[in-house]
């Protein structure tokens, strides 16, 4: 097995890939910011190295000072975690040249999924569903440009080809607002992503947003964990997800897991990695991969029973997968919220220390957290301070067992975004399942 992994990230993902390194065990490095010397898998990793100052830029995106610690800690593999450079392809390539496994996939398939004119030019080769659109970058002839519009139907989205995020997209209604609206995104996308490349989707009005977890050893084996919907946003950001999704026929979903997992071997796609779609009418259509460990991971480790993080750290270590397809059984249903350092109502962040906490337990809760008793949330990162996670035998049971969690969950000191939880696991239209993807939106519109 790896010897010694550095964990290149911070909070609960940091806290989750140490417990993987420990049952395996992996020696585990905590690389980590002059503000985060608190943090809990800091205390328990075997060793530790301060990469830099809080700002992120001078520590958890400082490539030069994660691959020193690297360096001068004798560590072999590098696990990225998800943000940060986990999606860094000029990173995964320097890890490697410097003598280091990158817990992830290549870095040629890590650029080439993130540019996602690209991205999608190989799955529609791999026979994975797409939306309706230019089929690759739009040109500086505009009649051509107006054809294709014409052709998918209004109204459209125009996306950056390198955007992120939720960021790089605009959507247009009329023909009239089109090549304006083209030149604008392009200066933007230009701009904020150094790539002003940009194309045309359908704007699809009312999808879910579905998720396929996959998993490849780059040895030409590819299995998948079923689906997740992660329909629940906010600006983009997912607020609760579940798996599986809800009322998606059994054959529609059989076809698209086997889409997904023959996309990974064309690829020689080697580690975690998951494929978003949106679900409209019955239909899949991709629209871009993740190739990383995801924060929604654990519903899917709940319904399969596999570790995702632990077969990510033995794909790296060249080993084909430890199982196949069909030795994996689905049972039951997971929910998991995320809960956020942040005001429930206004959304503001809400730093500081936690006075008092209880967690939540019994029967199938599982928490995912690296917050405790006296802790400061600092102000320097992402709100994220853990993941609640339900487990039931039917969806009913599941978020029951929320229900009851968020209930017994008290954190005080800081404002938490758990009384907003509490009234989603009690909204008629949530609990009936297959809401889309701007029923959140919406519904905070007229309740606030
Ligand atoms: P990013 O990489 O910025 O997350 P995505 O391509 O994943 O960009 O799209 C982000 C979100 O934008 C989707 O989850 C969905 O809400 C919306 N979106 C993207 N493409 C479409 C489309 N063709 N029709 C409707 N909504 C879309």
């Amino acid at each position: 097995m790896l010897e010694k992994v550095l964990i290149a990230n911070r909070g609960e993902i940091a806290l989750r890939i140490l417990r993987a390194c420990k049952e395996l065990g992996i020696k585990t490095v905590a690389v980590h910011s002059k503000a985060d010397a608190d943090l809990m898998h800091v205390r328990l990793a075997d060793e530790t190295v301060c990469i830099g100052p809080n700002n992120v830029l001078e520590s958890y995106l400082n490539i030069p000072a994660i691959i020193s610690a690297a360096e001068v800690t004798d560590s072999v593999a590098i696990h990225p975690g998800y943000g940060f450079l986990a999606e860094n392809a000029d990173f995964a390539e320097q890890v490697e040249r410097s003598g280091f496994s990158f817990i992830g996939p290549s870095p040629e398939v890590i650029r080439l999924m993130g540019d996602k004119v690209s991205a999608i030019r190989a799955m529609k080769q791999a026979g994975v569903p797409t939306v309706p659109g230019s089929d690759g970058p739009l040109t500086d002839d505009h009649k051509h440009t107006l054809e294709i519009a014409r052709r998918i139907g209004y109204p459209v989205i125009i996306k950056a080809s390198g955007g992120g995020g939720g960021r790089g997209m605009r959507v247009v209604h009329r023909e009239q607002g089109l090549l304006n609206a083209i030149g604008v995104t392009r200066a933007e996308a230009g701009a904020a992503f150094n790539n002003d490349v940009v194309y045309l989707e359908k704007f699809l009005e009312t999808p879910r947003h579905v998720e396929v977890q996959v998993l490849s050893d780059g040895q030409g084996n590819a299995i998948h964990l079923g689906d997740r919907d992660c329909s629940l946003q906010r600006r983009h950001q997912k607020v609760i997800e579940e798996a599986p999704a809800p009322g998606i026929p059994e054959e529609v979903r059989q076809r698209v897991f086997k889409a997904c997992t023959d996309a990974c071997v064309d690829l020689g796609y080697k580690g975690a990695g998951t494929f978003e779609f949106l679900y409209q009418d019955g239909e899949f259509y991709f629209i871009e991969m993740n190739t990383r460990i995801q924060v929604e991971h654990p519903v899917s480790e709940e319904i399969s029973g596999f570790d995702i993080i632990k077969e990510q750290l033995r794909i790296a270590n060249g080993e084909p997968l430890s199982v196949k397809q069909e030795d994996i059984t689905f049972s039951g249903h997971a929910i998991e919220c995320r809960i956020n350092a942040e005001d429930a109502k206004t959304f503001m962040p809400s730093p500081g220390k936690i006075t008092q906490l209880h967690m939540p337990g019994g029967n199938g809760v599982r928490v995912d957290s690296h917050i405790y008793q006296g802790y400061s949330v600092p102000p320097y990162y992402d709100s994220m301070i853990g993941k609640l996670i339900t487990w039931g035998p039917t969806r009913d049971v599941a978020m029951t067992r929320m229900r009851n969690a968020l209930d017994e969950l008290i954190i005080e000191g800081i404002r938490t975004n758990i009384p907003l939880h509490k009234e989603l696991v009690r909204d008629a239209k949530f609990m009936k399942g297959g809401v889309n993807i701007h029923y959140l939106t919406k519904k905070l519109e007229q309740d606030y």
